[in-house]
């Protein structure tokens, strides 16, 4: 039984090889992405197992299937980057890892405002040339402050709890309240509500065709002067045009971004010494005041013992055409 892995890194193999035992599947681990360029590399394999920023696409999916492959893996719970459809219509099975580590996400999502606020990156590195001064490196407490969650599932629930434990104020949107966050304090409005009162905004609901830069001008202008805006869910959520001018004119203070919409030719790869053609990012980066974090968010051993034993599970369950027991890591 051959399983493919796609955009393969080292913490990968440590971590499948490891709970890969007891299953004994034979598993070829590439570091290339997997999309029109390479799917023809695939022979004899039962599975593919994918990331996020794999191009499982239609004219993928239909190579696949020719290929023979019965099961596309997302070692991960977004699956914007993979046709459903296409999937469905093809008779190929596809799983993904719905819950991994909510904690690890909504965590980097707090280490993000608190380095953004308190500047630990500065200090750490302006102490070792041995210059304790502190022009510049003034914050605001986080007690008492209104923090606006988008998307309370598991992660923006989690990060709820964070953030009510600090004292903030939380409110937030979802299109399907949760009924336990209200009871435990956190109050929902209506979006532009959430983005008037926020001093803090967090972005925690999945991309697709209504969140697409659902942060664009419009929805920026809506956002108090000085708001710091944190994205941990999908990069596409953001208009980064938008928000760079938002920077510019100082009507956000602090952005902290560990997705990016143009990532896939960024992240999860060394880079350095390279030239950098994306010119956005590159702007991005040169803001004092924006924090960018290259999609590690989930990059805890938890999450990514999680990740390795929910996918072999799910493989080995529908190679036995069983139903594996937790249905929602099913999508087709
Ligand atoms: P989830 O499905 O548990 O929660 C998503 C929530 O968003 C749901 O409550 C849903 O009702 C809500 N939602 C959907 N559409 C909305 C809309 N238009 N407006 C407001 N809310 C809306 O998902 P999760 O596990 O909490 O993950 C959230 C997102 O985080 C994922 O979609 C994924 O893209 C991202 N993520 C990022 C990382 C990382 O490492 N940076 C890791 C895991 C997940």
């Amino acid at each position: 039984m051959k399983i493919l892995f796609f955009s393969a890194k080292p913490y990968d193999k440590q971590f499948f090889d490891h709970y890969n035992k007891p299953y004994g599947f034979q598993i070829e681990y590439l570091e290339t992405h997997l999309g029109p360029h390479i799917v023809n590399a695939v022979q004899d394999e039962l599975a593919v197992c994918v990331f996020v920023n794999d191009k499982v696409n239609a004219e993928v999916i239909a190579v696949l299937a020719e290929k023979g492959v019965k099961i596309i893996a997302l070692r991960c719970a977004g699956f914007n980057n993979v046709d459903l459809e296409a999937a469905r219509a093809h008779g190929i099975r596809v799983c993904r890892v719905p819950e991994y580590s909510p904690q690890a996400v909504a965590e980097h999502t707090v280490a993000m405002i608190l380095t953004l606020n308190r500047k630990t990156h500065k200090a750490y590195n302006r102490v070792r040339e041995q210059n304790f001064s502190l022009n510049g490196l003034l914050g605001f407490n986080l007690y008492g402050k209104t923090v606006g969650v988008i998307g309370t599932g598991k992660i923006g629930a989690a990060f709820c709890r964070i953030m009510k434990g600090f004292g903030c104020k939380v409110v937030a949107y979802d299109l399907y309240p949760s009924r336990q966050l209200e009871s435990s304090g956190i109050e929902y409005q209506p979006l532009e509500a959430v983005l008037g009162h926020s001093d803090i905004i967090s972005l925690h609901c999945p991309l697709n065709e209504d969140t697409h830069y659902m942060i664009n001008e419009k929805t920026l202008g809506m956002m108090k002067k000085g708001v710091t805006l944190i994205n941990t869910s999908r990069g596409g959520l953001i208009n980064t045009v938008h928000v760079i001018n938002a920077l510019k004119s100082k009507h956000v203070a602090h952005l902290g971004i560990d997705v990016y919409e143009q990532e896939d030719k960024l992240f999860f790869k060394d880079l350095s010494g390279s030239i950098i053609e994306d010119d956005t990012i590159q702007r991005l980066m040169s803001f004092p005041n924006v924090l960018v974090t290259a999609h590690q968010a989930f990059f805890t051993e938890e999450a990514l013992s999680e990740i390795a034993q929910v996918t072999l599970n799910s493989i080995d369950q529908l190679v036995k055409n069983k139903e594996p027991d937790n249905k929602i890591v099913i999508l087709v």
